[in-house]
């Protein structure tokens, strides 16, 4: 496959076995050595021996004869030895150290020279004295030469034998070397293959990857071309792994991998670099074009759905490019880049590319800080909400609220919720976050019915995550069962686009919200996929008109805001205009009978206590009135 990484044959372990091949030769070489040594010294001494008792025996037996010259007789004892094989001569001296007597076999040669006594171990005979003795006087000396010939043929053989077994050894130890080695060799395969493969897709792992992109930098440094490196993320693979499971996830990771592998060039790597993300190592490419042609391949091709254990499964993901040399030359700059990259396509609306930009740099440190910090204020509690009121249209009455988020920097001032709050989605803080002000918006409706006796709605946002973290609901009914409010004074806005997100569970959450007696409102409405048909089939009760058509009153976008308006009634819908700002706005509302109204004209978003104080306020002024 391409994407694979084939590690060279290792050659640890022939390095192995031909040291341990020559460690047991050299053991057999000493071992034999020793031995045969030994056999040796063993051999000559029992023939030495052999001698000596013979030349022994011929002294005792042959020292009348000496005595009394019988020469014939001394000839005969002599003679006795004849079968000896070994036997060259024997040989009798009388007391003066004349020849006496002598008998030579057939093999017998010249005496033999004196030598050095080192050497007289490895000379072709062996010569025995024995004096001659009768009644403790000396009459002679018997000497026996004696041939080594058996004693070397006695070694060949032993020799002859310990090679053969040795040999025999040493095979039987070759062959289970080999298959030692060949266990070796595939164990060796199998942990290289583990170390460099992701074992789900069969591609590249994280570390292979990178080693090749190493390589790959190298080679094309020295070439003075281009390489791209594409790091891909699916967009929502946490959800088929929560709703289809895990098998299925790794099925369709599977065939992502496949894919991808299928849409690059041949030359070019594909790796699995974490859970739903892949990188691509397209080497050469001659511009940033060529290398953006590729990434759209690849989002063309992962745009269509993949079919997953009978279903339909999208993966859409979400491409980073970064250029080498152009945008780094050291590899962790370079995938730093990319993941900036990657980062920006999916912050901008995830399903596209982008390539990196040097700016883009600056944007995502503001975002680390910008959540590090948010972490930061949320642990001290120095976040907080405000509430903006909504009046009826005809009558100018406060009746409800919408709670807005507030964040006071320190350093910064306050925070605009649009910068905060995607950064919040992003890094997952958006449920904590979202529950404090479900729970704080709650508690403060409650404090002022409690105190004022006035029942205000209050309204919160809830965004796409928060929803998709599948225990919202529970979260809501907490609120509602701790703070004691109403559930018919809780209104939850929700946006067009976080709907149409995933149908089935957005109905199943506003079905449960609904059944808990919560009110639901579609926000900025007209901005999102302004299909109308959805108002009829959502068991909605509001509708509020986005700001941007407001603002265009009264003279252009009547015809929107007027049809809006008809529709939401035709449905039985209450409709909120929002981001009044002018007397000739709220005028052309009123006329065209909206519900209700919220903007800076009559109020601007502020703190619980003002609420609470412009309550207490208005209820003195109705009973200065009434009395
Ligand atoms: P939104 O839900 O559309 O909130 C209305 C925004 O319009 C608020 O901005 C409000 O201050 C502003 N506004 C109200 N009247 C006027 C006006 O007359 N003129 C102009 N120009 N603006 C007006 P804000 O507070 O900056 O909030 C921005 C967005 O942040 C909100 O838009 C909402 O989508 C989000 N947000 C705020 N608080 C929360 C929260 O607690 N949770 C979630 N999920 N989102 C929140
Ligand atoms: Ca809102
Ligand atoms: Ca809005």
């Amino acid at each position: 496959m391409k994407s694979q990484i084939r590690p060279e044959p290792s050659r640890l372990s022939k390095t192995f076995e031909t040291g341990q091949l020559i460690a047991a030769i050299a053991a057999f070489v000493i071992v034999g050595c020793v031995m045969l040594a030994y056999e040796f010294v063993s051999l000559r001494q029992a023939l030495v021996k052999d001698v000596e008792i013979e030349a022994a025996i011929v002294a005792d037996n042959i020292s009348a004869s000496v005595m009394f010259e019988d020469h014939d007789a001394s000839m005969e004892t002599l003679r006795a030895f004849r079968p000896d094989p070994s036997l060259l001569s024997v040989t009798v001296y009388d007391r003066a150290g004349f020849l006496y007597a002598q008998y030579l076999t057939r093999n017998a040669a010249p005496p033999p020279e004196p030598s050095a006594a080192a050497f007289q171990w490895l000379s072709s005979t062996i010569t025995v004295h024995q004096e001659i003795r009768y009644r403790g006087h000396q009459l002679g000396v018997v000497e026996f030469v004696a041939s080594t010939a058996d004693v070397r043929t006695g070694i060949l053989r032993f020799a002859g034998l310990l090679g053969i077994a040795s040999l025999g050894a040493m095979l039987v130890a070759a062959l289970v070397m080999r298959r030692a080695r060949a266990r070796m060799d595939k164990a060796e395969r199998e942990l290289d293959y583990l170390a460099h493969t992701d074992p789900v897709t069969d591609l590249a792992n994280r570390r292979a990857t990178y080693e090749t992109l190493e390589r790959a930098m190298e080679v094309h440094a020295r070439a003075d071309r281009r390489l791209a490196l594409l790091l891909i993320d699916l967009d929502n693979f946490k959800g088929v792994n929560d709703t289809a499971g895990h098998g299925a996830g790794d099925r369709l990771l599977r065939q992502v991998g496949a894919t991808l592998v299928s849409v690059v060039r041949k030359h070019d790597v594909v790796g699995r670099i974490g859970g739903d993300e892949f990188a691509v190592i397209a080497a050469p490419v001659r511009d940033n074009a060529e290398a953006l042609a590729i990434a759209e391949r690849i989002t063309e091709a992962l745009r269509r759905p993949f079919h997953v254990d009978g279903i339909d499964m999208l993966a859409t993901a979400s491409v980073g490019i970064s250029m080498f040399p152009d945008d780094a030359t050291a590899l962790t700059e370079l995938v730093s880049n990319a993941d900036i990259a990657l980062y920006q396509a999916k912050v901008s609306g995830k399903n596209r590319l982008a390539e990196f930009r040097p700016e883009m740099t600056l944007r995502t440190q503001r975002r680390v800080r910008l959540e590090r910090d948010l972490r930061k204020a949320m642990e001290r509690g120095e976040l907080d909400v405000y509430y903006q009121p909504q009046f009826r249209c005809d009558s100018e009455r406060m009746v409800g609220v919408e709670a807005l988020l507030r964040w006071p920097h320190p350093e910064n001032g306050f925070i605009a919720p649009s910068e905060f709050i995607p950064v919040a989605e992003e890094c997952g803080l958006i449920g904590e976050l979202g529950r404090w002000v479900l729970l704080r918006a709650c508690s403060d409706a409650a404090s002022w019915l409690r105190t004022t006796g006035v029942a205000l709605n209050v309204a919160v946002n809830v965004s796409a995550r928060q929803l998709r973290d599948g225990d919202f609901i529970d979260a809501v009914r907490h609120a509602l069962h701790d703070t004691g409010l109403a559930a018919t004074q809780l209104e939850l806005e929700l946006t067009e686009s976080l709907l149409m997100e995933d149908m089935d569970s957005a109905m199943e959450f506003m079905h449960a919200v609904r059944h808990l007696g919560v009110r639901l409102a579609i926000d900025d409405f007209g901005t999102g996929y302004s299909s109308l048909s959805y108002l009829q089939s959502f068991p909605i009760n509001q509708l509020k008109i986005d700001r941007s058509f407001i603002q265009l009153l009264p003279d252009a976008g009547t015809t929107i805001a007027g049809a809006i308006i008809s529709l939401a009634h035709g449905f039985n819908l209450c409709v909120v205009a929002e981001g009044v700002e002018n007397r000739a706005q709220l005028d052309w509302l009123q006329r065209a009978g909206c519900d209700l109204v919220q903007g800076y004209l009559l109020a601007r978003p502020i703190r619980a206590q003002d609420i609470s104080a412009m309550l207490t306020r208005k209820r003195a002024q109705e009973d200065a009135v009434t009395s």
